[in-house]
């Protein structure tokens, strides 16, 4: 009877606690999201690619529909394709696509199954076919290109299925045209982590890195105001990549 006793004391004392206390935090209360089943798409994610159309897309510089190669629930670019851009627009975002380079083995180096995911059409996260294929580090697969080398090589085969599941923080600037806070990315490959939020140096091709307020986004030929919003860019590098699967969350 004493122990119940204290025992019933103890949880009144921690509730009470818990109401007073600051280190408790009761709001705002996240919001419900449902993963029906493993691998399935979030339900507050924005599909980009189920498999049926490429509604989500334009071509890059024309910004007429885009026509990548669709067949087995997958889009597949080919040379001459044009690299695409989403119609939308994001800042900050997670990111989820699969990608396959083609198994039919040609070129080598950056010659084998190159396409890329321009986050903000600025930075690329290199999509290559990295099995048994060396390069130099930073334009591997998983490599922010030219910036930053993946912490591992976890590519598959060429002809099999690979994810990127990428957290971005996009650029922030102070209003007067210069940078306070630079974008972040972590890339995990297949599920392995290989960029840890990494720092960004700046837009890919600039053709150092760099951050400018007004620049001309990857695959575009018109210069704009890159400090806001941007599309999300892949990119047709004049070989042979599938994509399926791709959606992405607002942060
Ligand atoms: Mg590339």
């Amino acid at each position: 009877m004493k122990k119940m006793l204290l025992a019933l004391i103890a949880l009144l004392t921690a509730g009470t606690l818990a109401q007073t206390d600051n280190r408790f935090v009761y709001e705002p209360v996240p919001a419900e999201v449902s993963v029906p089943q493993a691998g399935a798409v979030p339900s507050d994610a924005i599909v980009l690619f189920d498999g049926s159309n490429m509604d989500a897309w334009m071509t890059a510089a024309a910004e007429e529909d885009a026509h990548w190669e669709i067949a087995d629930g997958a889009m597949t670019v080919r040379p001459g394709m044009r690299t695409i851009k989403t119609r939308q627009v994001f800042g900050d975002i997670q990111l989820h696509l699969e990608f396959r380079p083609s198994e039919l083995i040609q070129g080598e180096g950056q010659s084998r199954g190159n396409s890329g995911v321009f986050l903000h059409s600025l930075f690329e996260v290199q999509v290559l076919d990295s099995w048994n294929n060396p390069t130099y580090v930073n334009g591997q697969a998983g490599a922010i290109y030219l910036q930053s080398a993946p912490l591992v090589n976890v590519a598959r085969e060429p002809g099999e299925w690979q994810s990127y599941d990428i957290i971005f923080q996009s650029p922030v600037y102070d209003g007067r045209g210069n940078l306070s806070e630079p974008a972040y990315v972590t890339v995990l490959q297949n599920g392995v982590l290989v960029q840890n939020h990494v720092a960004l140096q700046g837009a890919t091709y600039t053709p150092l890195p760099e951050y400018t307020v007004r620049c001309v986004p990857y695959g575009q030929e018109r210069e704009q105001d890159c400090s806001g919003k941007m599309p999300i860019t892949l990119q047709d590098h004049g070989q042979v990549v599938s994509y399926r699967n791709i959606w992405v969350r607002e942060l």
